[in-house]
């Protein structure tokens, strides 16, 4: 089992980044504003307060002081009663001497002024549930003045402030998951299709092309793939073709004996009921169409033991336009008849060189037949025979029927035929002639146009 996407992968340390950064960022942003502020707040507070004594409002009424700055003022003995307090809504409890003095911190008031070490002295206090900074004054006969200013402001800014980056974190983090959900989709997406497309390729499905939509990295990847299902949809087919050849000359080999010699039988028998005295025309017709018949079988079972013979080639260091020729002779009675005009062009200085006659004979006879059984209503063959490089190259054109594309890799397997009497073992002999050389056979046709058959026989064999 998967634990992490991918997606998941690329999503969740972008968030878990943006996470921290905005937990972090706001709480220590909060906490400089909370300190600057507080430290403003302290210098105001004091201004006020030396306002306070040098205009002689100390000595004034407290309430005063208390409606012009929003603050609270207490005085306090020097043994800490409380003389004056703008403060009334205290509880019983804290209203004690003791517990008082506790809160306003007076003892730590009164050594710093001991001290003489300070002359501007403050705390924080919590009076009735109410945070103040308290700003200390002595005045005379050791008694403390003190100005109490409600620290609610810094409390309500520190809130607002928190709640604001705690905004602007969430938006942050959603605008982080959305565009880093994006990418990730970006990248896994095209990798998706191509899981997609290998299942395919694994069920045995080597037609489909993988789509790229991508030009990156992972489009390379799906034109790697695509070339790769390409070379193994080729490699399987020659797979296939290899196999049907071995079954069909294993096939061939047991079957092609066991019929010719009935045949030949057959043949004889019905030549001899021809002969006899007495037949009459219908039963002539008959005898004669039983050995037209008989022929048929006969080509495709010779087709079929050329094929499947095990051939031992009869190499002869001879010239090739001559055995061509002897070939053409053969034919040109059926040429001649199917209207079709032979054109030759071969280069009698071709040099002489190793092959098996008979071999080249059947091969160059099949291409030649073949050609004539496209033209139908007549037309040309052209035969030419020339040298290039190491290699003679026997080329037949004619002006036929062509080939389909479709038709066009299939034309030497055998048994692919798309004639009524053919056997579909004729050009799978050629391929197979000019193996046993070591040449090769091109097939090049326009449908409608006609078609060109190249033959290459290398002079020298190795
Ligand atoms: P067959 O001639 O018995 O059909 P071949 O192996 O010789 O078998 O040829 C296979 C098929 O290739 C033919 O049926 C025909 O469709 C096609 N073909 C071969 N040569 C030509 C050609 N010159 N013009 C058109 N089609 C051809
Ligand atoms: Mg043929």
């Amino acid at each position: 089992m998967r634990r992490f996407s991918i997606q998941t992968k690329i999503v969740l340390p972008f968030l878990l980044l943006f996470g921290v950064i905005s937990v972090i960022v706001p709480l220590l942003t909060v906490e400089l504003f909370a300190w600057k502020y507080s430290e403003q707040f302290t210098r105001e507070t004091q201004g006020w307060l030396e306002v306070i004594i040098e205009t002689g409002f100390i000595t004034e009424d407290i309430e005063k002081v208390k409606d012009a700055y929003s603050v609270e003022v207490m005085i306090f003995g020097s043994d800490f009663t409380m003389n004056a307090s703008t403060l009334r809504d205290l509880p019983d409890s804290e209203q004690q001497l003791e517990v008082l003095a506790e809160s306003m911190r007076l003892e730590q008031v009164k050594q710093s002024f001991q001290k003489g070490e300070a002359t501007h002295v403050t705390h924080d206090v919590t009076l009735g549930g109410k945070h103040y900074k308290v700003f200390y004054h002595l005045l005379s006969f050791g008694r403390y003045y003190c100005l109490l200013r409600p620290m609610d402001e810094i409390s309500e800014a520190k809130r607002t402030l928190t709640l604001y980056m705690l905004g602007i974190a969430i938006l942050v983090m959603t605008l982080v998951a959305l565009i880093s959900h994006r990418i990730g989709k970006n990248i896994t997406e095209p990798i998706t299709d191509l899981v997609g497309f290998t299942e395919q390729v694994a069920e045995g499905n080597l037609d489909e092309q993988c789509a790229i939509k991508t030009q990156d990295e992972i489009g390379d990847l799906a034109v790697a793939f695509n070339q790769m299902t390409q070379d193994l949809k080729q490699s399987r087919d020659k797979l296939i073709q290899a196999e049907r050849l071995a079954t069909a000359g294993k096939m061939s080999a047991s079957f092609a004996h066991e019929i010719r010699n009935p045949l030949s039988s057959m043949r004889m028998l019905s030549q001899m009921l021809l002969q006899r005295p007495h037949v009459s025309d219908e039963q002539r017709q008959s005898l004669e169409y039983i050995l037209e018949e008989i022929e048929r079988i006969d080509t495709i079972v010779k087709g079929l033991m050329d094929f499947a013979r095990p051939t031992r080639l009869n190499l002869e260091r001879q010239s090739l336009v001559p055995v061509l020729q002897s070939v053409l002779a053969l034919m040109e009675a059926n040429l001649t008849h199917h209207q079709i005009q032979l054109v030759l062009e071969l280069d009698t200085e071709l040099p002489a060189f190793a092959f098996d006659s008979d071999k080249i004979k059947q091969a160059f006879m099949n291409v030649v037949l073949n050609a004539m059984e496209a033209m139908s209503e007549g037309g040309t063959i052209t035969v030419s025979a020339f040298k290039q490089e190491d290699s003679v190259c026997i080329k037949v054109i004619d002006t036929g029927i062509g080939i389909s594309e479709e038709d066009i890799e299939h034309l030497f397997e055998p048994f692919f035929t798309r004639k009524t009497k053919g056997t579909g073992l004729g050009l799978a002999n050629v391929k197979r002639i000019l193996a046993e050389h070591a040449g090769t056979v091109e097939i090049a046709s326009v449908l409608g146009e006609g078609t060109t058959v190249l033959m290459w026989l290398p002079l020298n064999m190795r």
